[in-house]
C-alpha cells in the first residue's frame, strides 16, 4: 500500500497539504497513528522522573503532537469548505475520538501536577512576559478541563466532552443538510418579478451547479437568499423562501437541531457545575474579557433599548412605503428587506442593484490587500499551480517590506454545496518559532454567489465588509509574530478577538479607499462621487433592524446558557419566551435562530460568546478614532502602534492592557453608538 501521504513529509511548494493525493481514507488511518503518537510523546513528558522546568514541560507539551495537529487542520478546513459524505462520516466517527484525546491529556494528574508546580513557583522561574503568558495558559487550560477534579467527576467530564464534540458535529452536518437540500426554483416570469440583472445571473449559475440549465435558483446561502428578500416584488415567496431560511434545523425528521440543542445546554451546565461555576455562562465568560454575565448584560441593554425604538421607527417608514403601494398588512419579517430597500432608495436615493456593479470580487480583495500594504507594508502576489483543494481556492504569497516571506494566504470565496454557510478565517499552519521560523497559511472562506462564466463576480456593500472583515482576521494570523503556537495569532480572549476583524473593516467604508477601488465591471468608470457619498451617507441605515437581530441572538445565547435546569427543555419555546421577555419586534427574526445558530451550537467556540461581536466593536470603533484624530487612516505611528499592540502581538499580551497600550486609555462606548447611529440626541 502507498505511503498514506497525511503521515508523510510534505514536499509541496510552501509544504501546503498535499491535497491531490489525499483521500478520505487515508484521514482514518492517519487520526489513529497521529494520537498514539501524540499520546506517546504526552505520556513521555508526564512521567519523566526529573524536577518540571519550563522547558521539559511547557515547551515540550507546546513541541508534541505536531503530527496530530497538521492532520486535525488538514480535515477539519475540508470539513468545513468542501466536504462530501465520506468526511462527514469520519467526522462523526472522529469527532468524539480526539475529544476523548484530548480528555486524557487535560485530564491526566501527574502532568496537571507539574504545570501546577510550576504556576506555584513561576515567579521564581525567570520567564520573560510571553514565557509567563504561555505557562498561565496552560495552567488554565488544564484547570478549566477539570485536571484538578477528583477521579468520579473527572471521568464524568471525559464523558460530557466526547457527547459535546457528537452533538457538535451532527448540529453543524444538519444545517448544511437542511440548507443543500432546498433550492427555490423561479419558473415563471411571475416568480423572477423585480428582481435585479446581477441576482438573475447569480440564480442562473446556481440552478447550472445543480444541473438545472437555463432555471434559476435560489439558495439558503445568505448571499442568494438576501438580495432575493431584498428584491423579490412576490410576496408569496418571499414569504415561502424566508420561512424555509428561518426553519433550517427545525424541519423535524433527521436534520432537526432541536434535541440536539437541549442535550448541549444541560451538559454544558452539568460541566460548569461540575468545575464550580453556577451556570455555563459563568464559567464560560471567566476566561474573558467581559468575566460575568452581569457585564455582558449590561453592554448589551445599552445597546438594545435604543435600537428597539430605532427599529420602530424604521417600521413605520416600511408600513408607509407598503401603504403607498396599496399593501394592507402588518410588516412581517419577509417584507422588512424588501420594503427597506425602497424606502433606502427613496430617502438616500441610492439601489442596491446599483452599487454592485462597482463592487467587483477582484477589486475588492485589490482593495483588502493595498489596505494591508499602507498600513503593514504587505505585499501579495498571486501563485498559480500550487495544490488547493478545490479548483476556486486562490494562493497569494505575502512578503513584507523588506520582500521577506510571510506567509501564504488561500482565498475561498465562492458558496457551494459541500460549503457550510457563513464566512470564516482559518488556519492550516500557524506562526511561531518553536521548531524554527514557522509561517503561516491562512484562509478565508466566504459564500459570494459567482458570476456567471466569462463575468465579474459582483458584491453587494455587506459582502464587501464580510470580506474585509474577514481579511482582517487573517492578517491577525499572517502577521502574527511571537514564539509559542498556543498565543499564536488569533489565540485570543473570545471577545477581543473580533477587535482587528472589525477595526479592518472601517477602512472599506472611507473614500480613500472605495473611490480607487469602486470600479464598473463594464465600463471601468469609477463608482460617480454623488453614488459614493449616497453610500457613505446612508450607513447609518437600517441599524436598528441590524442591531436588533444581531443582539438578540447574542441577548438569548447569553440567558440558555444561564438555565441550570434543563430538564424537558423545549428550545423553540425557549426562544420564544426569551425574545418575548425582551420585547423582540414582531417583524425581525434573530439574525441566527436558535436551531441553526452554528456560533452556540455547531461547537464550543462562540457559546456565551456571540456578544464578543459588540464588546469587540466598544474597542474597534473607538481605536479607528486613533487615525481619524491623527488626520489620516494610513498614518505611520499610529498603524506602527496597531501592528505592536494588536495585529502582531497574538495572545502574549493581557488584551486590556495591550489595548490600552495602543490608544493611551481604556475604550470608550461613544463611538459605537455613534457608528450605529444609535447615540442619545
Ligand atoms: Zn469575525
Amino acid at each position: 500500500m502507498p505511503q498514506n501521504p497525511l503521515l508523510s513529509d510534505w514536499t509541496t511548494p510552501f509544504e501546503l497539504p498535499p491535497f491531490a493525493d489525499i483521500k478520505p481514507d487515508h484521514f482514518t488511518e492517519a487520526f489513529e497513528k497521529a494520537m498514539a503518537e501524540g499520546r506517546a510523546e504526552v505520556d513521555a513528558i508526564a512521567d519523566q522522573q526529573t524536577e518540571p522546568t519550563f522547558e521539559n514541560t511547557i515547551v515540550a507539551l507546546e513541541k508534541a503532537g505536531e503530527t496530530l495537529s497538521r492532520v486535525a487542520r488538514t480535515f477539519f478546513n475540508l470539513s468545513g469548505a468542501h466536504t462530501n459524505p465520506e468526511l462527514q462520516a469520519i467526522e462523526r466517527d472522529i469527532a468524539p475520538k480526539l475529544a476523548k484525546h484530548s480528555s486524557e491529556t487535560l485530564l491526566n494528574g501527574v502532568l496537571f501536577d507539574r504545570i501546577a508546580a510550576l504556576w506555584d513557583k513561576k515567579d521564581d522561574l525567570g520567564l520573560n512576559e510571553e514565557e509567563a503568558r504561555v505557562l498561565e495558559r496552560y495552567h488554565k487550560m488544564f484547570q478549566r478541563a477539570g485536571a484538578g477534579l477528583e477521579a468520579n467527576d473527572k471521568s464524568r467530564m471525559a464523558e460530557i466532552s466526547q457527547r459535546l464534540a457528537t452533538l457538535g458535529t451532527s448540529f453543524s452536518q444538519n444545517v448544511l443538510k437542511d440548507e443543500a437540500d432546498y433550492q427555490l426554483v423561479l419558473e415563471t416570469e411571475e416568480d423572477r418579478a423585480g428582481l435585479p440583472d446581477f441576482l438573475l445571473a447569480a440564480a442562473e449559475e446556481a440552478a447550472r451547479e445543480r444541473g438545472l440549465n437555463g432555471k434559476h435558483v435560489i439558495t439558503l446561502s445568505r448571499s442568494s437568499i438576501e438580495p432575493f428578500l431584498q428584491f423579490s416584488s412576490n410576496r408569496a415567496l418571499r414569504e415561502e423562501a424566508f420561512k424555509a431560511w428561518s426553519a433550517r434545523g427545525e424541519n423535524g425528521g433527521d436534520t432537526d437541531n432541536r434535541a440536539i440543542v437541549a442535550e448541549t445546554i444541560g451538559l454544558r451546565a452539568e460541566k460548569a457545575k461540575l468545575l464550580g461555576f453556577d451556570t455555563f455562562a459563568d464559567f464560560k465568560l471567566d476566561d474573558t474579557m467581559a468575566k460575568t454575565p452581569q457585564a455582558v448584560r449590561d453592554l448589551l441593554m445599552k445597546v438594545w433599548q435604543p435600537a428597539v425604538k430605532r427599529a420602530a421607527e424604521e417600521e413605520a417608514k416600511l408600513a408607509d412605503m407598503a401603504r403607498s403601494e396599496g399593501g394592507n398588512f402588518k410588516i412581517a419579517p419577509w417584507d422588512w428587506r424588501y420594503y427597506s430597500e425602497k424606502v433606502r432608495k427613496a430617502e438616500h436615493d441610492l439601489d442596491e442593484a446599483e452599487i454592485k456593479p462597482y463592487l467587483q470580487l477582484d477589486r475588492v480583495i485589490a482593495a483588502a490587500f493595498d489596505t494591508a500594504h499602507r498600513l503593514f507594508g504587505l505585499n501579495f502576489e498571486e501563485k498559480k499551480g500550487l495544490p488547493v483543494y478545490h479548483p476556486d481556492v486562490r494562493v497569494f504569497e505575502v512578503t513584507d517590506r523588506d520582500g521577506k516571506h510571510v506567509g501564504l494566504f488561500l482565498g475561498d470565496y465562492f458558496a457551494r454545496p459541500s460549503k457550510r454557510s457563513g464566512a470564516w478565517m482559518s488556519a492550516f499552519r500557524s506562526q511561531h518559532r518553536l521548531k524554527g521560523d514557522v509561517s503561516p497559511i491562512i484562509v478565508n472562506v466566504m459564500n459570494f454567489s459567482k458570476g456567471a462564466p466569462g463575468e465579474a463576480t459582483l458584491l453587494t456593500f455587506d459582502d464587501a465588509n464580510t470580506l474585509f472583515h474577514e481579511f482582517g482576521h487573517a492578517l491577525h494570523g499572517l502577521l502574527s509574530n511571537v514564539t509559542y503556537p498556543i498565543i499564536s495569532g488569533t489565540s485570543v480572549a473570545r471577545d477581543f478577538v473580533e477587535l482587528p476583524s472589525q477595526l479592518y473593516e472601517h477602512w472599506l467604508s472611507r473614500p480613500e479607499v472605495l473611490s480607487r477601488y469602486a470600479v464598473h465591471y463594464r465600463t471601468g468608470e469609477p463608482m460617480p462621487k454623488d453614488l459614493l457619498d449616497k453610500l457613505l451617507a446612508a450607513e447609518n441605515f437600517n441599524q436598528g433592524f441590524a442591531t436588533v437581530e444581531y443582539t438578540a441572538c447574542a441577548l438569548v445565547d447569553l440567558e440558555v446558557h444561564l438555565l441550570t435546569d434543563t430538564d424537558k427543555l423545549d428550545v423553540t419555546a425557549y426562544e420564544r419566551q426569551a425574545l418575548a421577555k425582551i420585547g423582540m419586534p414582531e417583524a425581525i427574526t434573530m439574525r441566527h435562530r436558535v436551531p441553526h445558530f452554528a456560533h452556540a451550537f455547531a461547537g464550543d467556540g462562540y457559546s456565551a460568546g456571540y456578544y464578543s461581536y459588540m464588546w469587540s466593536e466598544v474597542m474597534d470603533a473607538d481605536a479607528f478614532g486613533a487615525f481619524e484624530e491623527a488626520g489620516d487612516i494610513f498614518h505611520k505611528e499610529t498603524a506602527e502602534r496597531l501592528y505592536t499592540h494588536i495585529y502582531s502581538a497574538g495572545g502574549r499580551p493581557d488584551p486590556e492592557e495591550t489595548y490600552k497600550a495602543f490608544r493611551g486609555r481604556a475604550p470608550k462606548i461613544d463611538a459605537l453608538l455613534e457608528k450605529r447611529g444609535l447615540a442619545a440626541a
